[in-house]
């Protein structure tokens, strides 16, 4: 007769407490019906995914539309795989992007909520009377097995469907008492393993949240719930910590599917209500006619660093992620065109089953769209603070005179259809370089429809009439005098009508005097440019454009 409490006392002498100590210590949460408890359960095994953004995203969307809570768990088991930031990357990344936790880990060290620690290495005692607990019971027991004899085994599987610890493979299920005090006694390492009850020929099902319903076989295997280390493997501390953190909704990557009838398992061997699961297939990418995960060694945007440094606002951010989160979140927005987004009603049946698709094209013009309907305040505050830290010349050069740069971001903004040049910060510096002689550099060709001498004709008579006083009619009507006195159509119709009448068009006459002010054939409003240049650049930069071209 196995006493499973000697043998448990035995291995966990260190463990006093008992579950009811921390099934008191973490009550049932007094939440309204319907709220639900997520988390996003990182490893500071390396820098924050995109596609673990757009997991925590699905978790805090789903937790703010029924008033639940969202917490971020730091899941450090793995100390060789730890990198020294990790915690702080994800940290940041979520804080960045507008979805900090609403309890959990907050920083490096610290953390708030009453269901911590939320930093799994500082939880060790809590798995282990919950281990302790399954070993009495004799749900768990302990094994002696050293690498090479499980390698033996699995080299033994080969033809097994089944692969693992079970059946007759599982050497250490029914030692006896006596072999397993000699053993520990004698201080052979060992794990602890979960004594499956399970039934290869029995199916459980369960509905995912995302996927609907799922039927597996039932788990068989022994798994190690301990390692020899004392530490929890990744299953047995997701069921304690999320049944203690009181978690309703496990909102994670669809790599976790083939766990779940073990989870199920250690949830009811436990004595635990199952939680709900929301299982999310990795984000795609097309390349080459074809479809790849995104993936962190090969694509730089997989990195959620990549949006903090090249400056993608955090509501860029958000709009992009919903876009590809929700299929209807489109539909959504059109109707809600001004709506904050944390007003969108997030649904995970509306998520992609087989994983959506990434792509930076699609993501770089919902960005344009949403910084063109910011106001020039809002865009002068995001670039400076953003510049501060990644362009300090950009942010001198802005800060030194903000009105002038407020007046520059304003241009073509705040009307119907404001223009949708800039993506990220980051192109701020290459999109106003003109107004800036201290970053800007030259290069005023002209298109080959527009010789040299006539431009300087143009720009020579441009010079005697332009008033920095002039409104943007009075200024419009000039660029019309001038057209005719050099020989153009200030109408576009009457040149197409009858071409050889004319050197060419307003068109090509505001295109000098555009490429003499900003080296560039395409811009926004030359008017408003112009004004922000003031009169003695403008003065100047014309003379150089004529010099240059009378040679
Ligand atoms: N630490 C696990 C991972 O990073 C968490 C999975 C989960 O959310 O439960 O994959």
């Amino acid at each position: 007769m196995t006493d499973n409490k000697k043998i448990a006392d035995l291995i966990f002498k260190d463990i006093n407490r008992t579950p009811e100590y921390y099934e008191e210590m973490y009550p049932v949460r007094n939440l309204p019906e319907g709220a639900r408890v997520t988390r996003f359960a990182p490893s500071p095994t390396g820098y924050l995914h995109f596609g673990g953004l757009y997991a925590g995203f699905a978790s805090k969307f789903t937790a703010v539309s029924t008033n639940g809570v969202f917490m971020l768990r730091i899941e450090d088991t793995d100390k060789k795989r730890e990198i020294e930031d990790g915690v702080s990357c994800i940290v940041n990344g979520l804080t960045a992007f507008g979805i900090a936790p609403d309890e959990g880990v907050t920083g490096f060290d610290t953390e708030k909520g009453d269901y911590g620690p939320y930093t799994q290495s500082h939880r060790r005692e809590i798995y282990r009377v919950f281990a302790k607990k399954l070993v009495e019971e004799g749900r768990a027991y302990p094994c002696f097995c050293t690498p090479e004899i499980l390698e033996e085994i699995h080299n033994r599987q080969e033809n097994e469907d089944i692969k693992g610890y079970y059946g007759k493979y599982a050497r250490c299920r029914d030692l006896t008492d006596d072999e397993i005090i000699e053993k520990i006694n004698a201080g052979v390492p060992f794990t602890v393993r979960l004594r499956s009850m399970g039934d290869i020929s029995r199916k459980i099902t369960f509905d995912d949240m995302i996927k609907g319903k799922i039927e597996m076989s039932e788990n068989v295997n022994d798994v190690v719930i301990l390692k020899t280390d004392g530490i929890p493997t990744y299953h047995f501390a997701h069921a304690v910590d999320d049944h203690l953190m009181r978690t309703t909704h496990v909102v994670r990557g669809d790599e976790w599917i083939a766990s779940v009838p073990l989870h199920i398992e250690l949830f009811r061997a436990l004595g635990f209500k199952p939680v709900k699961y929301a299982h999310i297939a990795p984000l795609m990418k097309e390349e080459n006619g074809g479809k790849r995960k995104l993936s962190k060694r090969k694509d730089p945007e997989a990195n959620v660093t990549y949006y903090i440094e090249k400056g993608y606002p955090k509501e860029s951010v958000q709009e992009y992620i919903l876009t590809i989160l929700n299929s209807n979140f489109e539909d959504w927005r059109r109707a809600n065109k001004t709506e904050d987004v944390s007003k969108f009603p997030f649904n995970f049946k509306k998520m992609s089953v087989s994983g959506a698709l990434f792509d930076m094209v699609k993501f770089n013009d919902v960005s344009k769209n949403v910084i063109s309907l910011m106001t020039a305040d809002k865009v002068y505050n995001c670039v400076t603070d953003w510049a501060k830290e990644y362009d300090k010349e950009l942010y001198g050069l802005l800060t030194s005179n903000s009105e002038k740069a407020k007046a520059i971001f304003n241009i073509d903004r705040d009307n119907p259809k404001p223009r949708k040049d800039i993506a990220c910060w980051d192109e701020v510096r290459d999109y106003l370089s003109y107004f800036y002689n201290e970053i800007y550099t030259p290069d005023i060709t002209l298109p080959e429809t527009i010789n040299s001498a006539d431009a300087a004709e143009i720009l020579q008579k441009y010079k005697e009439i332009y008033s920095e006083n002039d409104t943007k009619d009075e200024w419009f009507a000039k660029i019309k005098e001038l057209c005719t006195a050099c020989g153009y159509t200030p109408n576009v119709k009457e040149y197409k009508q009858n071409p050889d009448a004319f050197k060419g068009h307003v068109g090509d006459v505001t295109t000098v005097i555009r490429i003499a002010m900003t080296s560039r054939v395409n811009s926004p409003d030359l008017y408003y440019i112009m004004q922000a240049l003031g009169t003695d650049e403008v003065f100047a930069r014309l003379d150089t454009a004529i010099n240059s071209y009378r040679g």
